[in-house]
C-alpha cells in the first residue's frame, strides 16, 4: 500500500520503517527541515508566555532536560540506545536532549529513511475519498497527493494546556506555560510559584528554586518533595491552586494564601490538535481524541492510525509496537473484528473509564496497563511482545524516582536487561 505518514519524530520515523518492513511505500510529510521533532531544541519561545494564541514552536525542551526514562527504556526494540545500536556508551544512562536527538538521526540513517521525507512539507489537510487525499504546502506551493492509508504522527507536546483557574485573566504576575521555558535565569531573585505535578515541573522547580526568592512548587499531596529541596529553605511544597486574585493573591486548595508571588509556571501538560482533520472525522474533546479504537485506529475508517497518543508510558517502545500493527494490519497479517466490535470495544473501555472516575482529559493515559495494551497489539499483530526486563526496569524506576524525585538521573540505576545487566557509567554518577 501507498501510506503518508505525518511528522518524522520518533514516532513518524519507526512508523516508516515498520510500513517499509511489511512492505509498504512510504511518504513521510515533514514540516521542519530535519528529523527528531519534539527532540530539536528551539531556542526561540512564542510571543504569548501562555502560548494560547495557537503555537507556532514546535520545542518545548528546556535548555537542561535529561530524560526521565533511562535511554534503555527508550530504545526501539533492535536499535539500542549504545554502541550496539544507534547509541554511545559514554552517554549518561539518563541522556541530554541532544543525545535523544542524536539517536533519532542515526535510526534514520541507518534504516534509509531520509530518501523518503518531504522536508519542509506542512500536511493541511487530510479528506477521505478512495483512499486519502493529503493537501500539503512547500515553498508557497500547494500540492494534493494520495495515498491508501494515513499514519498521524505529528506529536502532542506543543499546545500548552492551561487549566481554566478562577481568576486567571484579573491575576496582575506574569503567566508562562513550561512549553515557553528554556532556563531559569529569567526567574532570578524572584517569587515564583509552579503549578503541575509531572516530571517537568519537578524539573523546573528544582531549577528555578536554586536562585528564586521563593518557589512555591503548588501540587497535589501525593507528589513527593525531592531530596535536593529539602534542604533548600526557599523551596517550599504547598496544596494546588484553587484560584488567582486580582490582589495578587493565590488561594489554594486547602484554603492558605500566596501573598507577593511574582510569576506563575504553568507546568499543566498539552492539548492533542490535528489542525489537518476534520472535527466530523476526528473529534478532540478536552483531550479525548475519538472514535478510536485501541487509542490507535479511527473506529470508521480503519487506514487511518495514530500512533502515540497514550501518555505516561513508554513513548519510543509504544510507537514501534503500534506501528508494527498498523503495518501488519495494512498487510493483511490479521484482521479486525467488524466495524460495530470496534465501536462497542471503544463506547465499553470509555464507559469503565467514567465508572472508574477518570477525567476525560486522562482517558489516553496508559500508566498502569501499558504493558499489557502492548501485548495485546503484540500477540494480535503476531510480533514479540516487549521483554521481561522492560517491564521490571519500568517498576524499578517508578520506585527509584519516588525514592528520589529530584536526583534519580544522577544516582546508580541498575537496568534489568539480561544482556545489559550492568551498573551506570561513571559519567552519570559524577
Ligand atoms: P514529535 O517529536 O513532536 O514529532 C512530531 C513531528 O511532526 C514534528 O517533527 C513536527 O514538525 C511534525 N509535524 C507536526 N504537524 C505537522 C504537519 N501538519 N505537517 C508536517 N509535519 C508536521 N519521552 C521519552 O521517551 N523520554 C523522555 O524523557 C521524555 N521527556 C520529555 C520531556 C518533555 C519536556 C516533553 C515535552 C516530552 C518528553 N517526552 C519524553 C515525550 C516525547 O514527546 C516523545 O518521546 C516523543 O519524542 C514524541 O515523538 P512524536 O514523534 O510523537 O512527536
Amino acid at each position: 500500500m501507498d501510506v503518508a505518514v505525518i511528522g518524522a519524530g520518533a514516532a513518524g520515523l519507526v512508523a516508516a520503517r515498520e510500513l517499509i518492513r511489511s512492505g509498504h511505500t512510504v511518504t513521510i510529510f515533514e514540516r521542519n527541515h530535519r528529523v527528531g521533532g519534539i527532540w530539536v531544541y528551539a531556542s526561540e519561545t512564542e510571543a504569548d508566555p501562555l502560548g494560547q494564541n495557537g503555537a507556532r514552536i514546535h520545542g518545548s525542551l528546556y535548555h537542561s532536560l535529561r530524560t526521565n526514562l533511562p535511554r534503555d527504556l527508550m530504545a526501539f526494540s533492535d536499535y539500542a540506545f549504545d554502541s550496539s545500536g544507534g547509541g554511545d556508551d559514554a552517554w549518561p544512562r539518563f541522556p541530554g536532549h541532544a543525545e535523544v536527538l542524536r539517536y533519532i538521526e542515526n535510526f534514520a540513517h541507518s534504516f534509509g529513511l531520509y530518501g523518503c521525507i518531504r522536508f519542509g512539507e506542512q500536511v493541511e489537510s487530510i479528506e477521505p475519498g478512495t483512499g486519502w487525499t493529503v493537501t500539503s504546502i512547500a515553498a508557497g506551493m500547494r500540492r494534493h497527493s494520495h495515498f491508501d492509508a494515513v499514519t498521524v504522527c505529528n506529536g502532542h507536546y506543543s499546545e500548552p494546556r492551561v487549566p481554566a483557574l478562577a481568576g486567571l485573566s484579573e491575576w496582575p504576575g506574569q503567566l508562562i506555560h513550561s512549553h515557553n521555558y528554556r532556563e531559569p535565569s529569567p526567574f532570578q531573585g524572584k517569587r515564583v510559584a509552579v503549578l503541575g505535578a509531572s516530571a517537568s515541573a519537578v524539573d523546573l522547580s528544582m531549577e528555578i528554586g536554586r536562585i528564586a526568592a521563593a518557589l512555591y512548587w503548588c501540587t497535589p499531596a501525593f507528589a513527593t518533595l525531592p531530596d535536593a529541596a529539602r534542604s533548600n529553605s526557599f523551596f517550599q511544597r504547598r496544596q494546588n491552586i484553587e484560584a488567582l486574585q486580582a490582589d495578587g493573591t493565590i488561594v489554594l486548595q486547602d484554603g492558605a494564601v500566596l501573598d507577593g508571588v511574582e510569576v506563575l509556571v504553568f507546568c499543566t501538560g498539552y492539548h492533542y490538535r490535528f489542525p489537518f482533520l476534520d472535527p466530523a472525522l476526528v473529534n478532540v474533546d478536552d483531550n479525548w481524541v475519538s472514535p478510536l479504537y485501541r487509542d490507535l485506529l479511527h473506529v470508521d475508517h480503519p487506514t487511518l492510525a495514530f500512533i502515540g497518543l497514550p501518555f505516561k508510558v513508554v513513548p519510543f517502545p509504544l510507537f514501534e509496537v503500534q506501528a508494527r500493527w498498523f503495518a501488519r494490519l495494512l498487510a493483511g497479517d490479521f484482521h479486525l473484528p467488524p466495524a460495530e466490535q470496534r465501536a462497542g470495544e471503544a463506547a465499553a473501555r470509555v464507559m469503565a473509564l467514567r465508572a472508574d472516575g477518570v477525567a476525560q482529559r486522562h482517558f489516553h493515559r496508559r500508566q498502569l496497563d501499558c504493558y499489557d495494551y502492548l501485548d495485546t497489539l503484540a500477540e494480535e499483530s503476531r510480533a514479540p511482545r516487549l521483554p521481561e526486563w522492560h517491564r521490571q526496569t519500568t517498576a524499578a524506576l517508578l520506585s527509584h524516582v519516588a525514592v528520589h524525585p529530584g536526583s534519580y538521573r544522577d544516582l546508580p540505576f541498575a537496568v534489568y536487561a539480561p544482556t545489559r545487566l550492568q551498573p551506570d557509567p561513571p559519567s552519570a554518577l559524577q
